[in-house]
């Protein structure tokens, strides 16, 4: 396909109102686009390489803007497309603006004859800017490009000028490529038929379903195209859904959908070595996971950067990124500690976290000195030490696990590690979560994941399967009304505090008219030092004692984490904190700068 008709197509498709007429006319350039199809299914999308490939163009704002002002001629410097980027706010409409049309006919004087910009030419100039490397490289990549406007119409290099910096933005996501496909390769005979009808035959160029044209009225096509553009079959577009997800790669999918239909599809398969999308988490609460699903597999979050191992016993063990960038050089001790245990090909999902010397968990600034890191691998692994903590496996031994359910792709992670596997267990029980979220943050990790034992893995998505349960972002200032003795060894401690909301001048006060209504009992997240400490401090408030039960003058004032606010008969301020943890003691507050029962009703009606 000349680039000039991708470029007509892509203007065509940005005018474009409404997803479904975005879908059909996507639809119908995959369905126009012969050798090129791989090449567009990537363009529409701003990529100049498929997802997983780690080939990066590399030009920035400023050697774009040289390219194009080179191309423009001797009147025009990098200087003025800067000003016209600051008046227009976008690089492809500033080379559109340019008349780079004048170049292109002396160019082509000089080189004896015009020669039309082709989809192929565009993607061999992209490989050659993107290999281009080492001294040097950034003139090379320069000439290129220059190579490429010189050659571009204004109306091409408004999509070279975008593609090259990444900001394709044509409205075309995911979803729509998705679609398109499935509309242009898969749709059944049923709907084949149906659109021949339809369609008026004048403009065939080969869809099997066209949106006729896309038309001027916005709305006017939104009716047309109900009417001779129907969504694609479901299943068609899951059986696409699935193949993009396993090769991350638009462009071969495309190509299999049209060569071998929905029966290649199916045979396209994970390759150890070539990088999956993420599955990725949702913020959730501990209720949300234990109301949605029959049990709840809870798993520690840790701190650090996500990797995934490609491991094949006969060749490589390459490390990847969540953005599917290459990282094996920067993480050594990961690769020789799957290389020295696994002797099957698999593809495994955890987290490289970074350690000191006892294995305890290291901050995440510290995982950024390693992570990514080109040079001084040596010596940076000598000042940080890297673990791996894998938690899912997508691929074992020849067999694709995407699609099976957590539990079993765990039970796979057990036979393939017996150690550097996340810490999980699999539990119905809400205050057990708790309590595990509690010991996990005291051992310095970030928080807890919650995830759907039975779920599959949505590579690249992010759904409501994974939930991660951080640290409370909203926190209490309440006073530390009473307390519980501890028991066996911690008898001369308390274990447990009763804490409270300053009711200030409301005359729903506690019943025993005390100015503080109680909303909870908080016992974790407090350390043995600080128990003891805070039983030294409070002693000299204790006003009455019964039994195990104290009672305090109000003194003290501690900041304390909560899952939620729910109302609750228990206490008499009528709400109860879900999962009250201990955060600190609110050195600067007394108790009358407590947080308010009004402050607490607000929050819980939020
Ligand atoms: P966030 O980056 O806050 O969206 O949290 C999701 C990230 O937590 C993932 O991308 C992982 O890098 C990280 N993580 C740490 N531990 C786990 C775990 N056990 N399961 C899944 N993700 C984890």
């Amino acid at each position: 396909m000349e680039f000039a008709a991708f470029a007509d197509r892509a203007r065509a498709i940005e005018e474009t109102d409404g997803d479904l007429a975005v879908v059909a006319a996507v639809a119908d350039l995959f369905a126009a686009a012969d050798d090129d199809l791989e090449t567009l299914a990537r363009f529409v999308q701003g990529r100049a390489f498929p997802a997983w490939d780690d080939r990066k163009l590399d030009v920035g704002p400023s050697l774009c803007h040289e390219a194009l002002a080179r191309a423009a001629g001797p009147n025009v410097t990098a200087d003025d497309v800067e000003d016209r980027l600051a008046d227009v706010g976008e690089i492809g409409a500033v080379a559109a603006s340019l008349d780079l049309d004048g170049q292109q006919g002396l160019s082509a004087f000089g080189a004896g004859g015009g020669d039309d910009l082709s989809v192929a030419d565009v993607h061999e100039a992209f490989v050659a800017i993107a290999t281009a490397s080492g001294s040097g490289s950034a003139g090379a990549k320069a000439d290129h490009l220059f190579g490429l406007f010189n050659r571009a119409s204004s109306a091409e290099a408004r999509y070279i000028a975008r593609l090259v910096l990444g900001e394709m933005r044509i409205g075309v996501g995911d979803g729509t490529v998705r679609d398109a496909i499935a509309a242009a390769f898969l749709a059944d005979d049923e709907s084949v038929e149906k659109n021949e009808e339809e369609d008026d035959g004048e403009d065939d160029d080969g869809a099997q379903l066209t949106l006729s044209e896309l038309g001027e009225d916005a709305d006017a096509v939104e009716d047309d195209e109900t009417e001779a553009f129907e969504r694609p079959p479901e299943d068609a577009v899951t059986a696409v859904e699935r193949a993009l997800q396993v090769s991350n790669d638009a462009g071969r999918v495309a190509a299999v959908a049209r060569d071998a239909g929905r029966d290649g599809l199916g045979n396209v398969h994970l390759e150890v070595g070539r990088p999956v999308g993420a599955m990725l988490a949702q913020a959730g609460a501990i209720t949300d996971a234990v109301e949605a699903w029959d049990a709840v597999a809870v798993e520690t979050k840790y701190d650090g950067a996500r990797v995934q191992v490609h491991h094949d016993p006969g060749g490589e063990t390459r490390l990847f990124s969540r953005n599917m960038e290459d990282v094996t050089d920067a993480l050594p001790e990961i690769v020789e500690f799957v290389a020295d245990r696994v002797d099957v090909p698999v593809i495994l999902d955890g987290e490289a976290l970074a350690v000191d010397d006892d294995g305890d968990p290291l901050p995440f600034q510290r995982v950024l000195e390693r992570f990514r890191r080109k040079h001084d691998v040596a010596r940076a692994r000598e000042s940080v030490a890297m673990e791996l903590r894998a938690f899912d496996c997508l691929h074992h031994d020849g067999e694709d696990l995407l699609d099976a359910p957590l539990s079993e792709r765990q039970a796979r992670l057990e036979t393939v590690l017996s150690e550097g596997v996340s810490e999980s267990f699999v539990t119905t029980d809400a205050d057990e979560i708790g309590e595990f979220e509690v010991e996990v943050l005291d051992e310095g990790h970030e928080g807890i994941m919650l995830k759907d034992p039975e779920s599959t893995y949505s590579a690249g998505k992010r759904g409501q399967e994974w939930l991660k349960r951080k640290p409370d972002v909203e926190t209490l200032d309440v006073v530390v009304t009473g307390a519980e003795w501890g028991e066996g060894r911690r008898a001369n401690v308390f274990g447990t505090f009763e804490v409270g909301v300053h009711v200030a001048e409301r005359d729903t006060a506690a019943e025993d008219g005390s100015e503080y209504a109680t909303v909870g009992k908080v016992a974790t997240g407090i350390t043995d030092a600080e128990l003891d400490a805070l039983t030294e401090r409070l002693r000299e408030h204790v006003a009455t004692e019964d039994g195990q039960t104290v009672r305090f003058e109000p003194a003290v004032v501690f900041e304390v984490g909560y899952e939620e606010i729910q109302t609750s008969p228990t206490y008499d301020s009528g709400y109860a904190l879900r999962f009250p943890r201990y955060v600190a003691v609110r050195e600067d507050k007394s108790p009358d700068d407590a947080d308010s029962l009004e402050r607490v009703e607000r929050l819980a009606s939020e």
